[in-house]
């Protein structure tokens, strides 16, 4: 009642299948106000259901179990007594590819998820009406012939029965009448015979019927004529004798043959009218095959729109006709006339099915190219994914060889030892960047936010890069911002990010090239400039690159390794910052410059301690306590800290470490959380619930790098949460500024 548009009588039918069930009761209960809802839960449901009730029109999900849209689709086209019933395929999750074939299969329409009721209620009712006016056209043809046969055998009838006679003098009066002429004049004989028959039926005088009757006395010959009876308001088919003594006259009733006539005539109309309504359906139907046919091999949008619209165009002899969409408000077709006409509702619907076709091609285009884009570049990635694991694995396994010599030498152990080392951090970074891009994907990141200052920022992202500049001998200009600036933000992060931006201006400058990096403030943004004398990023590559696995220079053209994720990731994480980041270069072989813009933070003065770059500086004679049950893992890691200078003590189950943590009270606690009996998040606990375990640092330690799991850590009052396997100066760092931190904010 509330849909002003709404004009469909509530019996319209409409079979809805969808294996959730929540979607159904939702879509049912919504819809119920204008439509009877049927619902099935598969292909194979909804079969049964058809043999029992017609729907009007069938929405179909495309992916469902046991028989899926797309092959209940089939069985409806291929069984004759279904085969017209409209079906709307519905999709979302479906692999793309079903939706083209969907269309194939020829459904009548297509919706996308996510949708709108108002869109489903929509397209439910086009549909809906469509299929009506079919139905329509061909039950009023029916009925017409029906009516044709009924008025023949009339006739007929009428035809058979025996006609009136009489006879007048020369004076017109009654000489003889017949019985059938007496009931017609519905008087006695006697009343009737001796009178004129101008004197009994006044209202004859002056008609055609004196005119023609006395003519034929005068004349003396046969006539006949026929008129509307004054007398008996018939019309009458009347044959005039001339007689000896006057005039004989025969006539018949021939105001059903009238009546026939014109209920031919009428009929005749009515009969090519259905005749034109059903042979313009059938030019509508051709034109429906002619517009598949013709839109099917299109790949492209314009050519799309322009081939419908020329189609529609002959059809209706338009001077102009254009696809419309606009964002707000379903697709339509704006025509123009040479001569300004209304449209049957059968033809306004046909126009507009023609808007709801092209929406659909197009819609098929562009997830064909989606698709096909896609899976190019996934086939690029894997390519080159294997390419890049594999190459680690060569020096490895060398370095494990020279490792197992009996005849090894200090220095090479030493240098299989740096080798091994090296690989590792790159096949790390490269599982890492690949877990990160999966994590922002599906929004799972959780920036650590604090407080940093722009230039620690940089200058770590410069120290972390260093390797990779030194290789490619560049030389390296570092401008830092003459001012304190701080922002806001995930320090590791940002650091990442400039570090891939610095590889990146190594890895593609060729040998012995200058990259300079400057940061600076402007108003509220802070910009960080990386600029290299690379080969540069052609004008219309460069909003691809940020794009996931999107490579501008093939490793077959420029020797070097990547995988396409850097740039793409290094902007997730900037927009996550509420930044931007963006690229210039001034063409082939001019070089690149990327630009990252941060917000400024406007900060408390004390904050600036924990940014500064001497925050990253140890603290020597901090305690650690190392927990974990793997023995190796505790004392190397143990080990590693004690050498950057921590004091360091290991625990081995959670157990000890609990005593241990009483007796040695340290700053702060490495725990890993799997342990059996007690694990970390109960010895997490249980310190957080001592009043000495409050101000100190508790970082997980684990395997599992999931959201969830980190929350899980942050819940049980764990400050950091590292995954493994952890870099050890990235563990000293975490843990001196962590350290530092708490006993900043506990005096
Ligand atoms: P990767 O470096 O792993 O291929 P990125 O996402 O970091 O992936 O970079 C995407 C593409 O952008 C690179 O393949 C490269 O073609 C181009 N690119 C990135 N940085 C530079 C640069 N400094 N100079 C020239 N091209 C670059």
């Amino acid at each position: 009642m509330g849909d002003p548009v709404s004009t469909q009588a509530p019996s319209s039918r409409i079979l809805l299948v969808d294996d959730d069930a929540a979607v159904r009761e939702h879509i049912a209960t919504a819809l119920s106000d204008e439509f009877v809802i049927d619902t099935a839960h598969d292909g194979i449901q909804a079969l049964k259901h058809l043999l029992r009730n017609r729907p009007d029109v069938i929405a179909t999900d495309i992916v469902m179990p046991e028989l899926d849209g797309i092959e209940f689709l089939k069985t409806l086209r291929g069984t004759p007594s279904m085969r017209l019933i409209p079906v709307l395929l519905i999709s979302g999750h479906a692999p793309d590819e079903l939706r083209v074939e969907g269309f194939e299969q020829g459904a009548d329409g297509y919706l996308a998820k996510p949708y709108t009721l108002r869109e489903l209620r929509a397209r439910l009712r086009t549909m809906v009406q469509a299929a009506r006016d079919r139905a329509e056209a061909s039950r009023r043809e029916a009925l017409e012939q029906a009516e044709r046969e009924a008025v023949a055998e009339r006739a007929t009838l009428l035809e058979s029965i025996t006609d009136p006679f009489y006879a007048l003098d020369q004076d017109f009066r009654f000489t003889y009448i017949n019985q059938r002429a007496v009931d017609y004049f519905q008087r006695p004989r006697e009343q009737l015979l001796g009178r004129s028959l101008w004197e009994l039926f006044p209202e004859t005088a002056g008609s055609r019927f004196e005119m023609e009757f006395r003519r034929a006395l005068l004349q003396r010959r046969p006539s006949e004529f026929e008129a509307l009876s004054p007398i008996s308001q018939r019309w009458i088919e009347v044959h005039l004798y001339p007689t000896p003594r006057g005039v004989a006259i025969n006539f018949r009733d021939i105001t059903a043959r009238m009546q026939v006539a014109e209920a031919l005539r009428e009929s005749e109309a009515a009969r090519s009218a259905g005749e034109l309504r059903q042979r313009e359906a059938a030019q509508r139907d051709a034109i429906r095959v002619r517009l598949a046919d013709a839109l099917r091999p299109l790949r492209d949008p314009a050519e799309i729109e322009s081939t419908a619209n020329q189609i529609l165009r002959d059809h209706l002899q338009a001077s102009q006709v254009s696809y419309v969409s606009e964002p707000d408000g379903p697709p339509r077709m704006q025509v123009e006339m040479a001569q300004v006409r209304d449209w049957t509702p059968e033809e306004a619907a046909f126009i507009q099915e023609f808007a709801e076709r092209i929406t659909a091609a197009l819609e098929r285009v562009r997830i064909e190219a989606q698709i096909r884009d896609a899976n190019r570049r996934k086939d690029e990635f894997l390519a080159t994914l294997a390419h890049e694991l594999r190459n680690p694995l060569a020096p490895l396994r060398g370095a494990v060889h020279l490792l197992k010599r009996s005849d090894l030498t200090p220095g090479h152990a030493d240098r299989a030892r740096e080798i091994m080392d090296r690989q590792i951090n790159h096949m790390v970074r490269l599982v890492d960047d690949l877990l990160d891009v999966s994590r922002i994907n599906v929004g799972q990141v959780n920036l650590r936010n604090e407080i940093v200052a722009l230039n620690t920022v940089v200058l770590d992202a410069v120290e972390a890069a260093r390797v990779s500049i030194e290789e490619g001998a560049h030389s390296l200009d570092v401008a830092v911002c003459d001012e304190p600036v701080l922002l806001e933000g995930d320090g590791t992060r940002l650091v990442q990010v400039l570090q891939n931006l610095l590889n990146n201006a190594a890895k593609y400058t060729p040998a012995g090239g200058r990259i300079q990096i400057n940061a600076a403030r402007s108003g509220a943004e802070a910009v960080i400039s990386v600029r290299d004398n690379g080969p540069g990023i052609p004008p219309e590559a460069q909003e691809r690159i940020f794009e996931l696995f999107t490579r501008v220079h093939p490793s077959d053209s420029i020797k070097v390794s990547g995988l396409g994720i850097g740039l793409s990731l290094a902007r997730k994480l900037v927009e996550l910052h509420n930044g931007r980041i963006e690229v210039s270069s001034e063409g082939a072989g001019r070089g690149s410059e990327f630009r990252v813009y941060l917000p400024v933070l406007q900060a408390p003065a004390d904050a600036v301690l924990l940014g500064a770059p001497e925050g990253h500086k140890r603290v020597a004679g901090c305690r650690v306590l190392v927990v974990d049950d793997n023995q190796d893992a505790a004392d190397s890691v143990s080990m590693l800290l004690a050498l950057d200078g921590f004091e360091t003590r290991v625990a081995y189950d959670g157990a000890q470490a609990i005593k241990e943590f009483a007796q040695y009270r340290p700053d702060a606690l490495l725990l890993d959380i799997g342990m059996p009996i007690m694990d970390g998040y109960e010895v997490a606990r249980r310190i957080r619930a001592d009043a000495h375990g409050r101000g100190t640092v508790l970082c997980a330690l684990t395997g599992w790098g999931q959201a969830q799991d980190k929350q899980r850590a942050l819940d049980a009052g764990f400050d950091e949460h590292l995954t493994k396997p952890v870099d050890p100066s990235t563990l000293a760092d975490l843990l001196s500024t962590a350290i530092r931190r708490r006993n900043v904010k506990l005096p």
